[in-house]
């Protein structure tokens, strides 16, 4: 869907209107297209040296991202990521300041701030818990002033899990996090296996076999594009009626399609069935599959309500459980649920949808625990407004309210959720589990 919107706030009356009103102003984010993860140099900077800082120094070089700790008064910068675990009182605190506010006019266009902290549960004193805890306020306040198509995002790091924090940080300071900001991330809060060893970094998802359900199109097509991309074996699943749609995109793809409505009794069985006799089992999957049938409480028939949450997180736990039973989910697995930042803030007409994608988290955040032991994660992805066939249904003011009314104005696109998959995908993201990451654009909503 193309967003004309934005488009005339960029020619040169729109531009004049835009600012002279002071209306938003959707800048045109920057998306991966290959080639290096950051085409920039990234400034680094510490309260004091730790851990987590030697681990940054450490993941920057092998990902051959450019880095310095010097700041310069007059180099621009695409990155800023400053180490904030060492912070153990209020008066810090004032630590970020002095590293960011010299240097934030530096920050390119789409540039990325990380801040990375250490969990507040972990903290050993009261004073250590209030510092870190504030990092919350502090990202979540600049990730709504940098503007520019800029992101500002929060890594909590567990004690001793501070060498797998690569794949985040490339995540995070790469154009494949066009849509992610103001976001908490949690890196080691199970007690996961060591990281699988990472591949080929063009291909990190080769020789894994994915499933995603509703992968015929929207956000499903893109996700099944994304772990293709990335190396892995796709199969695909969505219903009967969308069969042909279906096998044209996974056969493009080299991969598999599995035709079936994911709540019939005897969808887990087959799901297990296809993977045990084509694949031996399956490394990745992706719950996608997902419908609303908005209408307030007061009006809304049943079967609606029932039919949305069975969609949402019924089936994928009676999938995920059979799967899990059979022992066809291999070591290094990885399974992803998708909520909504419906299911964060709620919404007008949703009691279905919003209980449903609600469900989700509670229901990854659970399984979380239960798989670690086996090598496997399971996280949550919240899209917010996303350019979809499922929102081309809400009514056009509400709409286009919700397409502006986050940090970058405008909706995302299918691939800024489908990265968020391969992050979580990828080898080196074992120590990243029980995490809800929303895909927003810090939405206002679920803020
Ligand atoms: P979409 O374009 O409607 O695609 C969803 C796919 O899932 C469709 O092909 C759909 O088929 C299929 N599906 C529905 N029920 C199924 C069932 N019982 N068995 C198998 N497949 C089934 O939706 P989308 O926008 O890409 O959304 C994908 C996921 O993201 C959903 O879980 C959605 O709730 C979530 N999400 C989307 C947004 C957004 O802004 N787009 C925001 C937050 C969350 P039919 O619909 O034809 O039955």
């Amino acid at each position: 869907m193309t967003d004309r919107y934005q488009d005339l706030a960029h020619n040169p009356i729109g531009k004049f209107v835009v600012k002279n009103l002071g209306l938003p102003n959707p800048p045109y984010l920057e998306r991966y297209e290959g080639g290096p993860l950051v085409k920039g140099t990234v400034l680094t900077g510490a309260a004091t040296q730790t851990p987590v800082a030697k681990a940054v120094t450490a993941a920057l070089k092998a990902a051959r991202i450019g880095a310095t700790g010097v700041p310069s008064g007059t180099k621009k910068y695409k990155g800023l990521v400053f180490d904030a675990s060492s912070i153990d009182s209020s008066e810090g605190l004032v630590s970020l300041q002095e590293f960011f506010t010299p240097v934030l006019r530096q920050l390119e266009a789409c540039g990325r701030v990380v801040v990375l902290g250490a969990l507040p549960d972990e903290a050993v004193s009261e004073a250590a818990a209030l510092a870190q805890r504030a990092l919350e306020g502090f990202t979540r306040s600049l990730a709504k002033e940098v503007g520019n198509g800029s992101s500002v995002n929060l890594v909590y790091v567990a004690k001793g899990a501070e060498s797998s924090i690569g794949s985040t940080l490339e995540f995070l300071l790469s154009p494949k996090s066009a849509y992610v900001s103001g976001q908490v991330i949690r890196i080691g809060l199970t007690d996961l296996k060591d990281a699988d060893k990472a591949g080929d970094p063009a291909k990190p998802l080769a020789g894994k076999v994915a499933l995603v359900t509703g992968a015929s199109r929207g956000l499903g097509a893109a996700e099944i594009r994304a772990l293709h991309r990335d190396g892995a074996t796709v199969v695909g699943l969505d219903i009967p009626p969308l069969e042909a749609d279906l096998k044209a995109l996974t056969d493009e793809l080299g991969g598999g399609a599995i035709s079936l409505d994911i709540t019939a009794a005897d969808a887990p069985e087959e799901i297990a069935a296809y993977f045990k006799n084509n694949h031996g089992g399956v490394d990745i999957i992706v719950h996608n599959a997902g419908i609303t049938r908005d209408k307030r409480l007061r009006n809304m028939k049943p079967e609606n309500f029932a039919l949305v949450v069975d969609i949402s997180v019924g089936a994928p736990q009676r999938i995920t459980d059979e799967l899990l039973d059979q022992g066809l989910i291999r070591e290094g697995g990885r399974i992803v649920g998708i909520s909504s930042i419906a299911g964060i803030a709620g919404n007008n007409g949703q009691t279905n949808y919003g209980t449903a994608k609600a469900g989700v988290i509670g229901w990854i955040q659970s399984l979380s625990k239960r798989v670690a032991k086996d090598g496997i994660t399971a996280n949550a992805i919240a899209p917010g407004f996303i350019e979809t066939e499922m929102v081309k249904t809400i009514p056009l003011g509400i709409r286009e309210a919700g397409r502006r009314m986050n940090s970058m104005s405008q909706g995302g696109l299918p691939i800024d959720v489908a990265e968020a998959i391969a992050w979580y995908a990828n080898p080196g993201s074992s120590a990243v589990s029980g995490n809800v990451v929303r895909v927003c654009g810090q939405s206002l909503l679920g803020a």
